[in-house]
């Protein structure tokens, strides 16, 4: 009997110790690599923007997978998207971002999250930057949630940016931000980025400001 009542008794301790939120299974989360094939987005050197948002996004997807999320990934090679679907439209560029709306809009995620690197002419613009859909209010949420914790792993005090125009974020029928993971163009982010163990520490932050998301809006 008091085996029995041991044997129980660490069963329920392992269970209550178990990383993993029940409510957590129901949920999916979209993770969308930026670019991808012909797209390579920015780069510099060895910095190819299409190879460091897959790689972050995939690890992304671990750290929410850990957590017991279902996570959906609009690739999780390098392709891009622009003849996934059929289409009218004759820019690739605009086909490749109206094909992750529709993928977006098959998945119905809870929220999804675009993965960029960013570029500027100015040497010193310098750690990650989020953008949100200015007229949706969980999406500012969202951001804010995204930008602190990425801002924690860069030490940085970036604040998340509205944006009317941003097209995936704008459309999407669920609160998404674009996270741009630095600068290519700063030398302390490129070396950064070249970091596999810095890029799982941005990954991981961003799941955790998933996970926070969500516990504020339920
Ligand atoms: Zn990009």
């Amino acid at each position: 009997m008091k085996k029995i009542i041991i044997f129980l008794a660490s069963l329920l301790i392992a269970c209550l110790a178990l990383p993993f939120d029940v409510h957590a299974n129901s949920t999916v989360i979209l993770v969308d690599p930026g670019h991808g094939g012909i797209d390579g987005g920015t780069g510099r050197g060895p910095l190819l923007e299409k190879n460091l948002n897959l790689d972050i996004a995939l690890k992304t997807r671990n750290w929410l997978q850990k957590s017991g999320f279902t996570v959906k990934m609009t690739r999780d090679n390098d392709v891009d998207l622009s003849s996934l679907y059929p289409s009218p439209i004759q820019s690739r560029h605009k086909r490749d971002l109206q094909n992750r709306l529709v993928m977006i809009r098959k998945e119905s995620p809870a929220l999804f999250i675009s993965i960029h690197i960013n570029s500027s002419t100015q040497p010193k613009d310098k750690g990650p930057l989020v953008f949100y859909a200015v007229e949706s209010s969980e999406g500012k949420v969202l951001a804010t949630e995204v930008q602190s914790a990425l801002n924690q792993v860069a030490v940085s005090t970036q604040r998340p940016v509205g944006r009317k125009n941003l097209f995936l974020i704008r459309h999407a029928p669920c609160p998404g931000v674009l996270a741009e993971m630095g600068y290519v163009t700063n030398e302390v982010d490129a070396k950064r980025l070249l970091d596999a163990t810095y890029r799982d520490k941005l990954a991981r932050a961003m799941a955790e400001a998933v996970k926070r998301f969500l516990q504020l809006s339920t």
